[in-house]
């Protein structure tokens, strides 16, 4: 074994070895792969192969897209069969908003270029002709299904060693029989490794270790949001019907899923594999993998999967006549997500995750793309936010891990609303006035842990959603919470944003050199600010605020807390001259937003209010109510007049009720999440995450007012320079989408030009409550993007007339934020 190499990969599963294959494919031969018995030895032996396409997660989508395409060219590459059989999937519906659903999906695979069909019972029938298309009092009828002609089943050990042979032909050395069993970062940077055969020191290590995760992790001083569940599938013996029907000359068939019945069925040597997503399934190996698990399986439950095996007889006859010859009872890794965590690890340089998988095999190819583009250029090629590591934070305690990832296995087929919010761990976090709000009927979901109400039930109202891909039953109730806003007063608790205090004699400098704007050099001004990655896309989003010589506040995304903190902690300047404090836990916030915020304000507050003293954009520290030390930030995200609270955590009650008896005489009330939505949406605000990713430049966002060409150097400015030579590729336009009665966009549709072409992509959606206007956001090509341009956006399947509004089409000279 080599004692030095530029990437050593820990695991050596499939992901493991794909990873290392892409780091090679990407120039670096002096990688090395570690594992600790056999190649395939974890979770990849006993998989069922299959490469589901679908996926609604426009990320993941295209991992699996690449690595669908990537499997097709393997052989060819490598001389290495990998018994991919291209049978093509076919997703059955028994109920309208599973069809919604795949309707739902057909946006995001339209944009992502992945082909599939919506296709007619009849012609489920064609494709599958032993299929019992129900419609009795015991089977649901089948009214349509999602059909993807592209995919189907692989051989996970052959396509591991496929990979495998490609790697080593470029120079990777692969150890089998050698655990990792310690790591410690030496003061270069490098990583020393402990193994069964010896010490090897490393520029870069990948993390793959599968189930093996939770200890890998503790290892490397991470708590990895990461536990396997089990999965079991059940191996029939041949099939009569099956028999007769192949040797009838019947192509082999697709692999069939029923989601309303949770499970997936596909050929298997003229018999059947069965596999349910079951509820009840354990978590295992919480705390690590005992030693005496190796190549190892759980006893069968068969108990667990007999609702499965019932519903799948009664959709397949004959199926009760076949035997069973085996039951695999796997550890599959989970996060609390379903997605799993690909990039860098937080707070450790150079050290990488490709953890958590669970459809690895589907993944790997696309996940070992990304990962290696981003050790090797530093950056992903794609927005890897979805899979990225640092979505998940502190709050992940095993319990919560345990309680999510058991959930997130039972969920992987029931139907993924756009308003869905997952029921178990919750509540983790709350904001002090968690239960003011419960009182005022807050409904609410959850998001980094955090509880967050996404709108308020009146009296007589039940607070409880219902989920649908259309308008449901909290439509008109948003609806006033958004009127109230525009028309008088209202509340939204946003303690959840992620907050940092900087300090010293380098922070202005720092933060300057860090983002494309410039950070406000006046005490009191406010400046939003984008961290740019290399190639321009935008990194994270932070509102910068000078609150005093040498101290800076620093807002961003609630979820963005881990991301930013990690990017942050990794640029800080090690000579002392920059203090970063992250403060999230120790500020509530509420924003204090519509036409009587200042009557309200100046109730609880003494501070000057005029617009000479507290001009929109600026912020103070103040006292308001009992509180002292409260950052006044007259800014918000929904375009009206209005304050945002920031203020020590241990005076919310206080605040709150003051605000709220200062209020009552002009009818305030509490907003949610889902009011923010929409009056966002009518000022064309972009979202961090969602409207703003690595994917586009502040350019193409539209945002060019808040970059600074004529400033000093900052991450991206080079790649800005080039569009603004070359043409900026994109525009970042607000649509109007007419005809909508039900079912408004909610991103990830594809935009239209009249002839047909795909032009753009919506990244979000929403009805503007006050504009009555069904609206989009998102990206067209920049021949598209002139005001009054008629374009047509797909929504649930159905192409929408849509027109390009200005940007901002609620209040466009900002007259009510500066009132
Ligand atoms: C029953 C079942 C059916 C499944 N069916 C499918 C399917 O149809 N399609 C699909 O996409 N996915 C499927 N999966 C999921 C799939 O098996 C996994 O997602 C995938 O195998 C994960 O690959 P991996 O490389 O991440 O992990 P693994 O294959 O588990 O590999 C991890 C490797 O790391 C090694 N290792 C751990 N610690 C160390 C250490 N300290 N030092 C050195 N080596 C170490 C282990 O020995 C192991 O070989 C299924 C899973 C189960 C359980």
């Amino acid at each position: 074994m080599k004692s030095h190499a530029r990437v050593v990969v820990i695991g050596g599963g499939v992901v493991g070895v794909s990873t290392l294959y892409h780091v090679t494919k990407k120039g670096w031969s002096d990688v090395v792969l570690l594992e600790r018995t056999e190649l395939t030895a974890g979770s990849t032996w006993h998989a069922a192969g299959l490469l589901p396409l679908f996926n609604m997660s426009y990320t993941v989508g295209q991992l699996h897209k690449y690595s669908v395409d990537l499997y097709k060219r393997l052989p060819a590459e490598t001389g290495q069969d990998v018994s991919f059989h291209v049978t093509g999937n076919l997703r059955l519906a028994t109920c309208r908003d599973r069809m919604d659903e795949y309707r739902k999906y057909c946006g995001t695979a339209n944009t992502i270029g992945v082909p599939f069909q919506l296709i007619s019972p009849a012609e489920v029938k064609e494709l599958w002709p032993l299929v019992n298309l129900g419609g009795d009092a015991d089977t649901p009828a089948v009214i349509g299904a999602l059909y993807h002609p592209d995919d189907g089943h692989i051989a996970p050990a052959d396509l591991t060693m496929a990979l495998r042979k490609a790697a080593r032909a470029a120079g990777a050395e692969i150890n089998e029989q050698t655990e990792v069993s310690g790591a410690v970062q030496l003061p270069n940077g490098e990583w020393k490794l402990t193994t069964s055969k010896g010490e090897i020191t490393a520029e870069h290590v990948v993390l793959c270790t599968g189930n093996y995760a939770r200890q890998t992790g503790r290892m490397f001083g991470l708590n990895m949001p990461a536990i396997p569940v089990e999965h079991q599938y059940i191996v029939y013996d041949e099939s009569p019907e099956l028999k007769a029907y192949r040797q009838s000359g019947g192509r082999e068939l697709a692999v069939l899923r029923e989601p309303d019945e949770s499970y997936y069925f596909r050929e298997e040597r003229m018999g059947w594999i069965l596999g349910p997503y079951e509820a009840g399934a354990p978590a295992r190996f919480a705390d690590g993998v005992p030693s005496w698990f190796g190549k190892d399986l759980f006893p069968g439950e068969l108990e667990r999967l007999l609702p499965h095996v019932e519903a799948a007889q009664r959709r397949v006859p004959g199926l009760e006549r076949c035997g069973i010859k085996d039951i695999v009872n796997g550890p599959i890794a989970y996060t609390p997500d379903g997605s799993p965590l690909v990039g860098p690890a937080w707070g450790k340089r150079n050290l990488w995750i490709n953890e958590g998988h669970s459809f690895g095999i589907t993944a790997a190819g696309g996940a070992g793309w990304q990962l290696a583009e981003w050790i090797v250029e530093g950056e992903p090629g794609i927005d890897m936010l979805a899979v990225d590591p640092r979505r998940f934070g502190a709050y992940t305690s095993k319990r919560y891990l345990v309680a999510k990832n058991e959930e997130a296995y039972r969920d992987v087929f029931t139907i993924h609303y756009p308003d869905e919010e997952r029921q178990d761990a919750r509540p983790a976090k709350t904001s002090p006035v968690y239960d003011r709000l419960k009182r005022m009927g807050a409904v609410f979901g959850q998001r980094y842990g955090w509880e967050r109400a996404n709108w308020f039930a009146p009296d007589g109202v039940e607070p409880k959603d219902e989920w649908s891909f259309r308008r449901s039953n909290y439509f008109e109730h948003v609806g006033n919470e958004c009127r109230r806003l525009r028309e008088k007063v209202g509340v939204i608790d946003l303690t959840p944003f992620t907050k940092f205090e900087v300090t010293g004699p380098g922070a202005e400098g720092w933060l300057d050199n860090l983002v494309a704007n410039k950070v406000p050099t006046r005490i009191g001004r406010i400046a939003l600010c984008h961290a740019l990655t290399k190639r321009g896309g935008i990194r994270s989003e932070f509102t910068i605020t000078k609150l005093a010589d040498h101290h800076y506040y620093v807002v961003s995304a609630g979820a963005a807390e881990r991301y930013d903190s990690d990017f942050l902690q990794k640029h800080l300047p090690t000579d002392g001259s920059v203090t970063l404090r992250n403060i999230t836990g120790s500020r509530g916030v509420f924003v204090l937003a519509g036409p009587r915020a200042r009557d309200v304000m100046t109730k609880i507050t003494d501070a000057p209010l005029d617009n000479a003293s507290f001009p929109w954009l600026t912020g103070q520290v103040i006292e308001a109510g009992l509180a002292t030390d409260v950052y006044a930030l007259r800014v918000n995200f929904v375009g009206a007049l209005g304050w945002e609270l920031h203020f020590p955590i241990e005076y919310a009650h206080g605040l709150f009720d003051a605000i709220f008896a200062a209020g009552a005489e002009y009818g305030i009330g509490m907003a949610g999440m889902r009011a923010m939505e929409s009056l966002r949406m009518e000022k064309s605000y972009r979202m961090w995450g969602s409207d703003l990713t690595r994917d586009n430049t502040p350019l193409e966002g539209g945002l060019a007012r808040f970059v600074r060409m004529d400033k000093g150097p900052f991450t991206g400015r080079g790649a800005l320079e080039q569009q603004q030579k070359n043409g900026v590729p994109l525009s970042f336009v607000t649509l109007e989408v007419h005809g909508v009665t039900d079912a408004d966009p909610l991103g990830n549709e594809p935009i239209f030009a009249p002839d047909g072409r795909l032009v753009g992509r919506a990244t979000s959606g929403y009805y503007g409550h006050c504009l009555r206007k069904s609206l989009a956001i998102g990206y067209v090509k920049p021949e598209f993007a002139a005001v009054g341009t008629e374009l047509s956006v797909e929504v649930l399947g159905e192409r929408k007339r849509a027109t390009v509004l200005v940007d901002s089409p609620y209040d466009p000279q900002n007259t009510d934020l500066r009132a």
